[in-house]
C-alpha cells in the first residue's frame, strides 16, 4: 500500500537490562491501513505501541509518528496519535459526554458538539448513553469512547492494545467494523491482538512477532483462517535462530 506513511518504526531496538525486547523492528503503517501485531505473550507489541507514544527510550532506532520522530519532538509526534488501552480508563462517575469533554480539554481541543455527535454515531457509540455515568459502560461502549477522544484530538494515527480481548462476539464483529471504517477515513490503526481470526478480519497486512522480531508480515486476504493460524503456529514453533 502506498500513500502517507503515518507510522514508521526504523530499526527500532528496546533493551531492559539484557533482555532484547525489541530486536530491530522496521514498520510503516500508511494512511488508511490497518496492521494487526500478532504474537504470544512477550513478544515485544506492547514495547513496539510503549515506544511510539514515548512511554519508553529506544536503546536504538527511530520511532516517527506522521514524520515526527519521537526521540526529538515528543510534542509533535505526540499531537498525531491516539491510543486506545486494553482497559481505557474513564472517570466512572461522570458521564461519557464529561469523560469525552474533560480528554479532549486534556489535549487542547474545544468539544464541538455536532462534530462530537458525528464521530460518536460513525463509531456506532449509542448516543442515547452518551450521558450516562460511565461506570455502567461494557468494555466495546469504553472502547468506541477511547476511539472518540482520539479522533476528537484529531489523531491520525491510532495504537490500539488488545482492543478485542473480551469482547462478546458480537461486540467484537462491531468493533471490526467500525475499525474498518475508521480506517477508511485516512487514520493509520496499529493494533495488537491475541486473536489470528478477528486480525484476519480486520487488517489489511498482519505482522507476527516473536522473540522481538518481526518474523513475518502477511496480507490476510491471499489466505484463508486456517493457513493463516498454521503459519502462527509454524513460526511460534520455529526455534530461536
Ligand atoms: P503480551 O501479549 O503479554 O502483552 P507483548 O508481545 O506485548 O506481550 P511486551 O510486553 O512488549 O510483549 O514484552 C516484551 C518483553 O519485554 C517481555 O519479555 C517482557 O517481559 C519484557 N518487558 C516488557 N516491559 C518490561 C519492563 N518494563 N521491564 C523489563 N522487562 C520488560
Amino acid at each position: 500500500m502506498t500513500g502517507t506513511m503515518l507510522l514508521e518504526a526504523r530499526s527500532l531496538t528496546k533493551y531492559y537490562g539484557d533482555h532484547l525486547a525489541l530486536d530491530r523492528l522496521d514498520l510503516s503503517v500508511a494512511a488508511g491501513e490497518i496492521i494487526c501485531l500478532l504474537g504470544a505473550n512477550g513478544a515485544g507489541k506492547t514495547t513496539t505501541l510503549n515506544l511510539f507514544l514515548g512511554f519508553t527510550e529506544p536503546s536504538a532506532g527511530e520511532a516517527l509518528v506522521d514524520g515526527r520522530s519521537v526521540a526529538s519532538d515528543p510534542a509533535g509526534a505526540r499531537s498525531k496519535l491516539g491510543y486506545v488501552a486494553e482497559v481505557v480508563s474513564l472517570y466512572p462517575a461522570l458521564t461519557g459526554a464529561e469523560n469525552l469533554a474533560f480528554f479532549a480539554e486534556l489535549a487542547g481541543k474545544r468539544v464541538d458538539m455536532s462534530e462530537r455527535d458525528a464521530i460518536l454515531s460513525r463509531l456506532r457509540f449509542p448516543l442515547e448513553q452518551i450521558d450516562r455515568a460511565s461506570g455502567g459502560y461494557s468494555k466495546g461502549m469504553r472502547q468506541k469512547l477511547g476511539l472518540a477522544i482520539a479522533l476528537m484530538k484529531g489523531a491520525q494515527a491510532i495504537l490500539l492494545d488488545e482492543p478485542l480481548s473480551g469482547l462478546d462476539p458480537a461486540a467484537a464483529n462491531d468493533l471490526v467494523t467500525v475499525l474498518r471504517e475508521t480506517a477508511a477515513s485516512g487514520t493509520a490503526l496499529l493494533v495488537s491482538t491475541h486473536d489470528i481470526f478477528r486480525a484476519k478480519e480486520v487488517a489489511h497486512r498482519i505482522g507476527i512477532m516473536r522473540h522481538g522480531r518481526l518474523v513475518d508480515m502477511v496480507e490476510p486476504a491471499t489466505l484463508s483462517a486456517g493457513e493463516l493460524e498454521q503459519l502462527y503456529l509454524t513460526h511460534m514453533a520455529e526455534r530461536a535462530a
